[in-house]
């Protein structure tokens, strides 16, 4: 039997597309708000979103009739024709954020045009609206929705932890704040300011995004041709970081990715970055709105070129030439053509001739055919070890031979070369890794803590400050918790700043601040099942750090302490990594080999 859904239902179906995070709810919020005209944009947030978002600008508002009418599905003032697509300057146009929006949340609305001497004020429900009044307001338009997907409990569920979701909003956060440098922006989480932007130039947003370390670090990139444009910066290479997460595209001043892109940048840098680094870049390339197919999808944030090798071409001999320019580079390695600089803007359509002119000029030519495209390796873009998937060790098949449960007192142990513990038992000799094993009862005893059974703690007495750009430190706020269930106590210091009050028992000192910026790095990467990864990377740091390293001389008790924790784990054949703990060798083959 075929039934026509009804239409709330229908509604937030639809609003899944737009709507699936809290994250994606700000971009859509902060991107009407740039649209309005505003000059200052405050977000706020209350549990990474899923309490409440809030967008208030000072842009042109809405009147009131707008403002009942904007909740409607294609409700948008931003194109009347099918043309009008191919025009399109603003962010946002198929009328569908503030529908899907309403459908899945509570949704305040104040606003008020300069024209208009009150204000209105709307409140939308289950797409339905509950209240409408004249109220008095400034100028400009306050979105505010709760208790996102209240009425969607399955999408509820599927929310990740505070953590996660506070990093997608700080992403989108970052990326509109960083394409629209003019404006003024806020980000209030918890009633506690994260960022505080002011109007500035482009370099000075950046510097207020990632910290005051970049301020005379940033190289200019910017190159103008026919074709395109690029502008913007990229990080010394002394600045680099070992994980990605400061990596911005930007086309015709919308948020991309692009794995190809940076494979030309980091082609730019080569011979530059130690290994396994990734340099800052905030690169704005625009070109005309023909030579690209953004994906009609709003929330898609791929794209298409039309001749994406230009592209790549460009975007790398931009990179190279600033840092040759900045005498990063020991040498120039291509000529620029001055006369490509001095071209005329990309407003002009760019005819099939002047597209070849510019594959034929001397700056286009000596950077294509040493770096040809098909020398991509996707491989070098693991953004974290290869290891990392390593599945749960599989008991050793030796471990049929483990003798029964053991006193300490019983077993006699001999120290091999501070490396080996040599065991004789029931079944017969026993050769063990001594680090090995150590990192395996570690490994297993991290695993079982939470944050009902922590880690133990030791105060530190000399607590250690930890300064963290501010994007960092929101993050690390949201980490606190996880943290303290393995053993680190922090505390929120200044803004920006945290006391590292406590640490796991036996973890060596001096080592805390090395071990969280690690962590913060790693935890970056991770858009998956954050928390489980995290907490398996965060232990298997840990794991390596604290073990009793090979070369360590033993006393006899302390080996036989390792021998009886080794043989109580779930899993004493293998190290986390995989590798064997123990040599087994049987009594059996003994008597063989010596021909008993
Ligand atoms: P779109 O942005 O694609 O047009 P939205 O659902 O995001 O669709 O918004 C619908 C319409 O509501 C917009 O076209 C605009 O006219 C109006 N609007 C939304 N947010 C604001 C705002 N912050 N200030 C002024 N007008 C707004
Ligand atoms: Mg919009």
């Amino acid at each position: 039997m075929i039934t026509v859904l009804p239409d709330h239902i229908a509604n937030q179906i639809a609003a899944g597309e737009v709507i699936q995070r809290p994250a994606s709810a700000v971009k859509e919020l902060l991107e009407n708000a740039v649209d309005a005209s505003a000059t200052a944009i405050q977000l706020i947030v209350n549990d990474a979103g899923k309490s409440l978002i809030q967008v208030v600008d000072n842009g042109k508002g809405m009147n009131e009739e707008d403002a009942t009418r904007c909740f409607g599905r294609h409700a948008t003032s931003k194109i009347s024709c099918i043309e009008d697509l191919f025009r399109i300057q603003t962010m946002g146009f198929r009328g569908e954020a503030l529908a899907s929006i309403a459908a899945v949340a509570q949704v305040e609305l104040r606003t008020r045009t300069a024209a208009a001497d009150t204000g209105f004020y709307v409140e939308v429900e289950n797409s339905q609206l509950v209240k409408t009044a004249p109220v008095a307001a400034p100028q400009g338009t306050s979105v505010a929705m709760k208790n996102l997907f209240f009425n969607v409990p399955a999408r509820r569920n599927f929310l990740k932890s505070n953590a996660a979701e506070m990093r997608h909003i700080i992403d989108e956060f970052t990326r509109v704040a960083l394409a629209f440098p003019t404006i003024a922006f806020s980000l209030h989480a918890n009633h506690q300011q994260l960022f505080q932007l002011e109007s500035g130039t482009l370099k000075q947003r950046i510097v207020q995004l990632m910290g005051a370390s970049y301020e005379s670090r940033l190289v200019t990139v910017k190159e103008e041709t026919d074709y395109l444009n690029i502008r913007g910066f990229v990080g010394k290479p002394d600045t680099a970081r070992k994980t990605r997460g400061e990596q911005y595209f930007f086309v015709n001043n919308r948020f991309i990715k692009s794995a190809y892109l940076h494979h030309a940048v980091m082609n730019a840098f080569q011979g530059m970055l130690a290994p396994d680094h990734f340099p800052l870049y905030v690169l704005f390339i625009d070109l005309d709105p023909q030579q690209i197919d953004i994906n009609v999808h709003p929330t898609k944030q791929e794209i298409k070129f039309e001749d994406e090798k230009i592209v790549y071409a460009f975007v790398q001999a931009a990179v190279k030439h600033a840092l040759a320019q900045f005498s990063i580079t020991p040498t120039l390695d291509f000529d620029l053509d001055a006369s490509i600089q001095q071209l005329s803007s990309i407003q002009q359509p760019f005819t099939e001739e002047k597209r070849s002119a510019a594959a034929d000029s001397s700056i286009f030519r000596s950077f294509t055919q040493k770096n040809q495209a098909h020398l991509i390796q996707p491989s070098g873009f693991t953004p974290y070890p290869s290891d990392w998937h390593t599945s749960e060790p599989e008991p050793a098949s030796e471990a049929t031979l483990l003798p029964s449960a053991i006193e300490e007192q019983t077993i006699s142990v001999t120290g091999l070369l501070d490396a080996y513990i040599l065991y004789p038992n029931r079944n017969g000799l026993w050769l063990i890794d001594q680090q090995g094993a150590h990192e395996r009862i570690l490994y297993e005893q991290l695993q079982q803590s939470s944050s009902d059974q922590p880690v133990p703690t030791q105060r530190t007495l000399f607590p250690v400050t930890l300064s963290l750009s501010p994007a960092d430190a929101a993050l690390l706020q949201e980490l606190i918790p996880t943290l303290g269930s393995l053993g680190f106590l922090l505390e929120p210091k200044d803004p920006g700043s945290f006391m590292v009050q406590g640490t796991p028992s036996d973890l060596p000192s001096g080592q805390e601040k090395m071990i969280i910026e690690s962590i913060l790095e790693q935890y970056k990467h991770f858009n998956a099942d954050v928390s489980h990864a995290l907490r398996e990377k965060l232990i298997r740091s840990m794991v390596k750090l604290r073990c009793i390293k090979a070369g360590t001389a033993l006393s006899e008790k302390e080996m036989r302490q390792l021998v009886v924790q080794l043989l109580a784990c779930q899993h004493p054949g293998k190290t986390p990594d995989g590798k064997p703990t123990y040599l087994a060798i049987e009594q059996s083959y003994l008597a063989e080999i010596f021909s008993r």
